[in-house]
Protein backbone atom coordinates (compact mmCIF):
# COMPACT_ATOMS: atom_id res chain seq x y z
CA UNK A 1 0.00 0.00 0.00
CA UNK A 2 1.83 3.65 -1.06
CA UNK A 3 1.56 6.36 1.15
CA UNK A 4 -1.24 8.17 -0.03
CA UNK A 5 -3.54 4.92 0.39
CA UNK A 6 -2.12 5.07 3.49
CA UNK A 7 -2.63 8.26 4.30
CA UNK A 8 -6.35 8.58 2.97
CA UNK A 9 -7.48 5.70 5.27
CA UNK A 10 -5.29 6.99 8.29
CA UNK A 11 -6.89 10.30 8.08
CA UNK A 12 -10.57 9.32 7.39
CA UNK A 13 -10.15 7.23 10.87
CA UNK A 14 -8.78 9.83 12.60
CA UNK A 15 -11.69 12.14 12.04
CA UNK A 16 -13.90 10.86 15.10
CA UNK A 17 -10.66 11.99 17.44
CA UNK A 18 -11.79 15.53 18.23
CA UNK A 19 -9.68 18.54 19.48
CA UNK A 20 -10.21 21.12 16.43
CA UNK A 21 -12.41 21.53 13.55
CA UNK A 22 -11.58 19.56 10.48
CA UNK A 23 -11.24 20.66 7.31
CA UNK A 24 -12.18 18.77 3.91
CA UNK A 25 -11.35 20.80 1.39
CA UNK A 26 -8.67 20.64 -1.70
CA UNK A 27 -7.20 23.06 -3.23
CA UNK A 28 -4.15 23.40 -4.51
CA UNK A 29 -1.70 26.90 -4.60
CA UNK A 30 -1.91 27.97 -8.39
CA UNK A 31 -0.26 31.38 -9.70
CA UNK A 32 -2.41 34.61 -8.97
CA UNK A 33 -4.22 32.65 -5.96
CA UNK A 34 -2.72 32.69 -2.22
CA UNK A 35 -2.53 29.65 0.12
CA UNK A 36 -3.79 26.27 -0.49
CA UNK A 37 -5.57 23.01 0.83
CA UNK A 38 -4.87 18.97 1.24
CA UNK A 39 -7.79 16.77 1.36
CA UNK A 40 -6.12 14.33 3.77
CA UNK A 41 -6.67 14.97 7.34
CA UNK A 42 -5.71 18.83 7.62
CA UNK A 43 -7.58 20.05 10.49
CA UNK A 44 -7.03 23.37 12.62
CA UNK A 45 -6.28 23.80 16.28
CA UNK A 46 -4.97 26.38 19.12
CA UNK A 47 -1.46 26.63 20.71
CA UNK A 48 -1.05 27.43 24.11
CA UNK A 49 -0.81 31.16 23.20
CA UNK A 50 -4.40 30.94 21.41
CA UNK A 51 -3.43 31.19 17.68
CA UNK A 52 -5.12 29.04 15.49
CA UNK A 53 -2.76 26.25 13.44
CA UNK A 54 -3.60 24.20 10.78
CA UNK A 55 -2.70 20.54 12.16
CA UNK A 56 -2.08 17.06 10.08
CA UNK A 57 -4.21 14.69 11.60
CA UNK A 58 -4.11 11.19 11.61
CA UNK A 59 -4.31 7.93 13.29
CA UNK A 60 -0.99 5.58 13.52
CA UNK A 61 -2.76 2.40 12.89
CA UNK A 62 -6.58 1.83 12.65
CA UNK A 63 -5.74 -1.60 13.76
CA UNK A 64 -7.30 -2.14 16.80
CA UNK A 65 -7.36 -5.01 19.36
CA UNK A 66 -9.98 -3.17 21.53
CA UNK A 67 -13.91 -3.74 20.05
CA UNK A 68 -15.51 -0.69 21.62
CA UNK A 69 -19.23 -1.12 20.29
CA UNK A 70 -19.46 2.99 18.78
CA UNK A 71 -16.26 2.87 17.39
CA UNK A 72 -15.35 2.34 13.41
CA UNK A 73 -11.78 1.01 14.43
CA UNK A 74 -13.17 -1.61 16.04
CA UNK A 75 -11.51 -5.38 15.74
CA UNK A 76 -14.57 -6.92 14.36
CA UNK A 77 -15.43 -4.40 11.43
CA UNK A 78 -14.82 -5.39 8.02
CA UNK A 79 -13.09 -2.12 7.31
CA UNK A 80 -9.55 -1.11 5.38
CA UNK A 81 -7.05 -1.15 7.81
CA UNK A 82 -3.40 0.51 7.54
CA UNK A 83 -0.28 1.54 9.50
CA UNK A 84 2.34 4.31 9.21
CA UNK A 85 5.59 3.08 10.88
CA UNK A 86 7.27 6.34 13.05
CA UNK A 87 9.76 6.94 10.35
CA UNK A 88 6.99 7.75 7.65
CA UNK A 89 4.56 10.09 9.92
CA UNK A 90 7.42 12.03 11.07
CA UNK A 91 8.50 12.44 7.29
CA UNK A 92 4.81 12.94 6.19
CA UNK A 93 5.26 15.34 9.19
CA UNK A 94 8.24 17.38 7.47
CA UNK A 95 7.15 17.46 3.90
CA UNK A 96 3.89 19.04 4.90
CA UNK A 97 5.39 21.71 6.89
CA UNK A 98 7.92 22.48 4.51
CA UNK A 99 4.66 23.02 1.70
CA UNK A 100 3.00 25.09 4.03
CA UNK A 101 0.15 22.92 4.36
CA UNK A 102 0.54 22.23 8.39
CA UNK A 103 2.02 24.08 11.05
CA UNK A 104 2.25 20.72 13.31
CA UNK A 105 0.65 17.64 13.89
CA UNK A 106 -1.96 15.85 15.71
CA UNK A 107 -1.43 12.19 16.00
CA UNK A 108 -3.75 9.67 17.87
CA UNK A 109 -4.05 5.61 17.06
CA UNK A 110 -5.85 2.71 17.65
CA UNK A 111 -4.34 -0.07 19.62
CA UNK A 112 -1.92 -2.20 17.98
CA UNK A 113 -0.92 -5.16 19.34
CA UNK A 114 -0.91 -3.68 23.20
CA UNK A 115 -1.05 -0.66 25.11
CA UNK A 116 2.78 -0.43 25.15
CA UNK A 117 3.86 -1.25 21.92
CA UNK A 118 1.24 1.56 20.64
CA UNK A 119 2.23 4.09 22.72
CA UNK A 120 6.12 3.27 21.86
CA UNK A 121 5.87 3.79 18.30
CA UNK A 122 4.05 6.82 19.09
CA UNK A 123 6.46 8.38 21.23
CA UNK A 124 8.41 7.32 18.72
CA UNK A 125 6.97 9.32 16.33
CA UNK A 126 7.26 12.35 18.30
CA UNK A 127 11.48 11.65 19.86
CA UNK A 128 11.91 11.85 16.34
CA UNK A 129 10.11 14.72 14.58
CA UNK A 130 11.81 16.74 17.92
CA UNK A 131 15.54 15.29 17.68
CA UNK A 132 16.11 13.72 14.34
CA UNK A 133 14.22 16.54 12.20
CA UNK A 134 14.61 19.48 14.15
CA UNK A 135 10.83 19.69 14.37
CA UNK A 136 9.85 22.89 16.01
CA UNK A 137 5.93 22.82 15.03
CA UNK A 138 2.91 21.99 17.26
CA UNK A 139 2.28 18.65 18.34
CA UNK A 140 -1.04 17.26 20.09
CA UNK A 141 -0.91 13.72 20.74
CA UNK A 142 -3.47 11.23 22.57
CA UNK A 143 -1.38 8.71 24.92
CA UNK A 144 -2.92 5.23 24.83
CA UNK A 145 -4.11 4.65 28.55
CA UNK A 146 -3.06 2.70 30.39
CA UNK A 147 0.83 2.12 28.68
CA UNK A 148 3.57 2.06 30.61
CA UNK A 149 3.99 5.73 32.67
CA UNK A 150 7.49 6.34 31.70
CA UNK A 151 6.33 6.37 27.89
CA UNK A 152 3.55 8.61 29.09
CA UNK A 153 6.00 10.78 30.38
CA UNK A 154 8.67 10.44 27.82
CA UNK A 155 6.10 12.00 25.09
CA UNK A 156 4.87 14.65 27.34
CA UNK A 157 8.17 16.20 27.24
CA UNK A 158 7.98 16.25 23.56
CA UNK A 159 4.58 17.53 22.82
CA UNK A 160 2.79 20.73 23.27
CA UNK A 161 -0.43 18.79 24.33
CA UNK A 162 -1.45 15.15 25.27
CA UNK A 163 -4.68 13.79 25.37
CA UNK A 164 -6.38 10.95 27.63
CA UNK A 165 -9.86 9.84 26.17
CA UNK A 166 -12.17 9.42 28.83
CA UNK A 167 -15.51 8.27 26.25
CA UNK A 168 -17.89 7.39 28.37
CA UNK A 169 -18.30 9.64 31.35
CA UNK A 170 -19.69 6.45 33.61
CA UNK A 171 -18.12 3.01 34.52
CA UNK A 172 -21.09 1.43 33.67
CA UNK A 173 -21.67 2.56 30.45
CA UNK A 174 -17.70 1.84 29.69
CA UNK A 175 -17.85 -1.22 30.71
CA UNK A 176 -20.87 -1.82 28.62
CA UNK A 177 -19.74 -0.11 25.07
CA UNK A 178 -16.18 -0.26 25.86
CA UNK A 179 -15.63 -3.08 27.77
CA UNK A 180 -12.11 -3.31 27.44
CA UNK A 181 -11.53 -0.19 28.69
CA UNK A 182 -10.48 0.04 32.41
CA UNK A 183 -11.56 3.58 33.90
CA UNK A 184 -8.97 2.98 36.53
CA UNK A 185 -5.99 2.97 34.07
CA UNK A 186 -7.91 5.83 32.15
CA UNK A 187 -7.73 8.25 35.20
CA UNK A 188 -4.55 6.62 36.58
CA UNK A 189 -2.96 8.37 33.33
CA UNK A 190 -4.35 10.87 33.11
CA UNK A 191 -3.05 11.96 36.76
CA UNK A 192 0.23 10.63 35.88
CA UNK A 193 -0.04 13.50 32.95
CA UNK A 194 -1.57 16.03 35.46
CA UNK A 195 0.88 15.28 38.35
CA UNK A 196 3.93 15.60 35.80
CA UNK A 197 2.47 19.16 34.63
CA UNK A 198 2.18 20.65 38.48
CA UNK A 199 5.98 19.52 38.81
CA UNK A 200 7.64 20.70 35.71
CA UNK A 201 5.52 24.08 35.90
CA UNK A 202 6.78 23.83 39.45
CA UNK A 203 10.45 23.80 37.99
CA UNK A 204 10.27 26.32 35.24
CA UNK A 205 9.33 28.89 38.12
CA UNK A 206 12.48 28.28 39.57
CA UNK A 207 15.10 27.76 36.24
CA UNK A 208 13.74 29.21 33.58
CA UNK A 209 15.41 26.90 31.36
CA UNK A 210 13.66 23.91 33.04
CA UNK A 211 12.34 21.48 30.43
CA UNK A 212 8.80 22.09 29.72
CA UNK A 213 5.81 19.30 29.44
CA UNK A 214 2.97 19.29 27.63
CA UNK A 215 2.68 22.90 27.49
CA UNK A 216 -0.37 23.23 26.33
CA UNK A 217 -1.96 21.08 28.64
CA UNK A 218 -3.84 18.19 28.82
CA UNK A 219 -7.10 17.48 27.49
CA UNK A 220 -9.77 14.47 27.01
CA UNK A 221 -12.97 14.04 24.61
CA UNK A 222 -16.42 12.19 25.91
CA UNK A 223 -18.40 10.67 23.90
CA UNK A 224 -22.04 12.62 23.66
CA UNK A 225 -25.14 10.23 23.17
CA UNK A 226 -23.69 6.53 22.84
CA UNK A 227 -24.71 5.63 26.75
CA UNK A 228 -27.62 6.82 28.77
CA UNK A 229 -25.70 9.20 30.69
CA UNK A 230 -27.19 12.26 30.92
CA UNK A 231 -25.83 15.98 30.55
CA UNK A 232 -25.46 16.15 34.24
CA UNK A 233 -23.48 13.15 34.31
CA UNK A 234 -21.07 14.39 31.78
CA UNK A 235 -20.49 17.91 33.11
CA UNK A 236 -20.21 16.98 36.57
CA UNK A 237 -17.32 14.64 35.01
CA UNK A 238 -15.75 18.00 33.26
CA UNK A 239 -15.85 20.03 36.35
CA UNK A 240 -14.11 17.23 38.10
CA UNK A 241 -11.32 17.04 35.70
CA UNK A 242 -10.77 20.62 35.61
CA UNK A 243 -10.83 21.51 39.46
CA UNK A 244 -9.01 18.19 40.51
CA UNK A 245 -6.66 17.21 37.60
CA UNK A 246 -6.03 21.02 35.93
CA UNK A 247 -7.74 19.77 32.38
CA UNK A 248 -7.59 22.43 29.75
CA UNK A 249 -10.51 20.91 27.66
CA UNK A 250 -13.09 18.29 27.56
CA UNK A 251 -14.12 17.98 24.19
CA UNK A 252 -17.70 16.76 23.55
CA UNK A 253 -18.48 14.28 20.63
CA UNK A 254 -21.70 13.64 19.48
CA UNK A 255 -22.17 10.32 18.56
CA UNK A 256 -22.59 9.08 14.89
CA UNK A 257 -23.49 5.06 14.74
CA UNK A 258 -20.95 3.94 12.16
CA UNK A 259 -22.14 0.14 12.01
CA UNK A 260 -26.23 -1.36 12.42
CA UNK A 261 -24.20 -3.91 14.60
CA UNK A 262 -24.81 -3.70 18.41
CA UNK A 263 -28.82 -2.27 17.72
CA UNK A 264 -29.85 -3.78 21.00
CA UNK A 265 -27.27 -1.55 22.67
CA UNK A 266 -26.38 1.37 21.08
CA UNK A 267 -29.38 3.86 20.73
CA UNK A 268 -31.02 4.61 17.42
CA UNK A 269 -29.91 7.76 16.33
CA UNK A 270 -31.44 9.38 13.25
CA UNK A 271 -29.43 12.14 13.55
CA UNK A 272 -26.09 12.80 15.48
CA UNK A 273 -26.71 14.96 18.42
CA UNK A 274 -24.65 18.04 17.45
CA UNK A 275 -27.25 20.68 19.20
CA UNK A 276 -26.80 18.76 22.43
CA UNK A 277 -23.04 18.58 21.63
CA UNK A 278 -23.28 22.74 21.04
CA UNK A 279 -25.31 23.03 24.14
CA UNK A 280 -22.41 21.16 26.74
CA UNK A 281 -20.26 23.40 24.82
CA UNK A 282 -21.62 26.29 26.18
CA UNK A 283 -22.30 24.84 29.61
CA UNK A 284 -18.69 23.95 29.65
CA UNK A 285 -17.49 27.86 28.77
CA UNK A 286 -19.84 28.34 31.74
CA UNK A 287 -18.04 26.09 33.97
CA UNK A 288 -15.02 27.28 33.01
CA UNK A 289 -15.43 31.16 32.69
CA UNK A 290 -18.04 32.14 34.21
CA UNK A 291 -17.70 30.04 37.82
CA UNK A 292 -20.83 28.32 37.15
CA UNK A 293 -20.55 24.68 38.95
CA UNK A 294 -22.20 21.86 36.76
CA UNK A 295 -25.15 21.64 40.40
CA UNK A 296 -26.80 25.16 39.29
CA UNK A 297 -26.47 24.43 35.24
CA UNK A 298 -29.32 21.85 36.20
CA UNK A 299 -33.25 22.64 37.90
CA UNK A 300 -34.44 20.11 40.43
CA UNK A 301 -35.91 17.48 38.14
CA UNK A 302 -33.89 17.62 34.63
CA UNK A 303 -30.94 15.76 34.01
CA UNK A 304 -29.91 17.32 30.52
CA UNK A 305 -29.49 20.49 29.49
CA UNK A 306 -32.28 22.68 27.53
CA UNK A 307 -32.25 22.13 23.49
CA UNK A 308 -34.65 25.19 23.08
CA UNK A 309 -32.13 27.66 25.02
CA UNK A 310 -28.83 28.02 25.89
CA UNK A 311 -27.39 26.91 29.27
CA UNK A 312 -27.16 30.64 30.92
CA UNK A 313 -31.09 31.59 29.22
CA UNK A 314 -31.98 28.23 30.84
CA UNK A 315 -30.19 28.87 34.19
CA UNK A 316 -32.04 32.50 34.53
CA UNK A 317 -35.35 31.11 34.34
CA UNK A 318 -34.56 28.62 36.30
CA UNK A 319 -34.06 31.37 38.99
CA UNK A 320 -36.08 33.65 38.00
CA UNK A 321 -36.24 34.92 41.77
CA UNK A 322 -32.56 35.91 41.89
CA UNK A 323 -33.76 38.70 38.79
CA UNK A 324 -33.69 41.50 37.74
CA UNK A 325 -30.45 42.46 39.07
CA UNK A 326 -29.46 46.34 39.63
CA UNK A 327 -26.59 46.88 37.27
CA UNK A 328 -25.25 49.91 40.40
CA UNK A 329 -25.21 46.88 43.01
CA UNK A 330 -25.21 43.27 41.72
CA UNK A 331 -22.17 41.43 42.80
CA UNK A 332 -19.57 39.94 40.46
CA UNK A 333 -21.21 36.69 40.59
CA UNK A 334 -24.42 37.56 40.11
CA UNK A 335 -23.39 40.17 37.28
CA UNK A 336 -21.86 36.82 35.43
CA UNK A 337 -24.86 35.12 35.42
CA UNK A 338 -26.96 37.52 33.87
CA UNK A 339 -27.66 36.26 30.07
CA UNK A 340 -25.63 38.14 27.64
CA UNK A 341 -23.37 39.67 29.93
CA UNK A 342 -20.07 38.07 30.20
CA UNK A 343 -16.46 38.13 31.86
CA UNK A 344 -15.41 41.49 29.77
CA UNK A 345 -18.64 43.49 30.39
CA UNK A 346 -19.05 42.44 34.26
CA UNK A 347 -15.70 44.04 34.30
CA UNK A 348 -16.22 47.06 32.29
CA UNK A 349 -19.44 47.22 34.83
CA UNK A 350 -17.73 47.47 38.05
CA UNK A 351 -15.23 49.57 37.09
CA UNK A 352 -17.41 51.81 35.54
CA UNK A 353 -19.73 52.00 38.55
CA UNK A 354 -17.19 52.97 40.95
CA UNK A 355 -17.33 56.48 39.22
CA UNK A 356 -20.70 56.97 38.56
CA UNK A 357 -24.33 55.37 38.58
CA UNK A 358 -25.18 53.55 35.42
CA UNK A 359 -28.13 54.37 33.56
CA UNK A 360 -29.33 51.73 30.54
CA UNK A 361 -27.67 54.32 28.23
CA UNK A 362 -24.68 54.35 29.93
CA UNK A 363 -24.60 50.45 29.35
CA UNK A 364 -24.92 50.79 25.43
CA UNK A 365 -22.27 53.66 25.43
CA UNK A 366 -19.90 51.25 27.08
CA UNK A 367 -20.61 48.17 24.12
CA UNK A 368 -22.64 45.96 26.30
CA UNK A 369 -24.67 43.72 24.30
CA UNK A 370 -28.37 44.23 26.13
CA UNK A 371 -30.70 42.55 23.56
CA UNK A 372 -30.97 39.70 26.38
CA UNK A 373 -29.54 41.07 29.30
CA UNK A 374 -32.42 43.88 29.40
CA UNK A 375 -34.77 41.09 30.28
CA UNK A 376 -33.06 40.53 33.44
CA UNK A 377 -31.76 43.42 35.06
CA UNK A 378 -32.63 47.09 36.07
CA UNK A 379 -30.35 50.43 36.05
CA UNK A 380 -30.90 53.22 39.24
CA UNK A 381 -34.12 50.60 40.00
CA UNK A 382 -35.62 50.79 36.11
CA UNK A 383 -36.57 47.98 34.05
CA UNK A 384 -36.06 48.10 30.77
CA UNK A 385 -37.32 44.49 29.22
CA UNK A 386 -40.11 46.20 27.50
CA UNK A 387 -42.61 43.50 28.41
CA UNK A 388 -43.60 42.49 31.60
CA UNK A 389 -41.44 40.66 33.96
CA UNK A 390 -42.69 37.64 33.91
CA UNK A 391 -41.37 34.14 33.50
CA UNK A 392 -42.80 32.57 30.48
CA UNK A 393 -42.90 35.87 28.67
CA UNK A 394 -39.47 36.29 29.15
CA UNK A 395 -38.91 33.05 27.79
CA UNK A 396 -40.60 33.03 24.64
CA UNK A 397 -39.08 36.57 23.80
CA UNK A 398 -35.57 34.15 24.65
CA UNK A 399 -36.88 31.32 22.74
CA UNK A 400 -38.79 32.92 19.74
CA UNK A 401 -37.22 36.83 20.02
CA UNK A 402 -35.66 38.21 16.88
CA UNK A 403 -32.11 37.75 19.13
CA UNK A 404 -31.62 33.68 17.62
CA UNK A 405 -32.40 34.83 14.31
CA UNK A 406 -30.48 33.52 11.59
CA UNK A 407 -29.38 36.46 9.14
CA UNK A 408 -29.64 35.83 5.86
CA UNK A 409 -27.36 37.05 3.04
CA UNK A 410 -30.19 37.85 0.85
CA UNK A 411 -32.50 39.78 2.85
CA UNK A 412 -33.84 43.42 0.86
CA UNK A 413 -31.09 46.24 1.68
CA UNK A 414 -28.01 43.45 1.03
CA UNK A 415 -26.70 43.93 -2.54
S1 LIG B 1 -9.59 1.42 21.43
FE1 LIG B 1 -9.97 3.30 20.31
S2 LIG B 1 -9.63 2.77 18.18
FE2 LIG B 1 -9.84 0.84 19.27
S3 LIG B 1 -11.99 0.30 19.08
FE3 LIG B 1 -11.79 1.43 21.00
S4 LIG B 1 -12.19 3.58 20.49
FE4 LIG B 1 -11.79 2.47 18.56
Amino acid sequence: MNTEEKLTILARAAKYDVSCSSSGSTRSNKKGTLGSTHKSGICHSWTEDGRCVSLLKILLTNYCIYDCLYCENGASNDIKRASFTPDEIASLTEKFYRRNYIEGLFLSSAIMKNEDHTMELLTTVVKKLREEYAFNGYIHMKAIPGADQRLIKEAGSHVDRLSINIELPTKRSLQLLAPEKNSKHIISSMKTVSQKIIERTKEKKKFKKAPSFVPAGQSTQLIVGASADSDHDILRLSENLYQNMGLKRVYYSAFIPVTNKHQNILPAVNNPPYLREHRLYQADWLLRFYRFTSKELFSDTGKNLSLDLDPKAHFALNNFHLFPVEINKASKTLLLRVPGIGPKSTKKIIMARKHASLGFDDLKRMGIVLKRARYFITCRGKYFGGVPFKKDIIKNRLIAGPEYKQLSLWESGIT
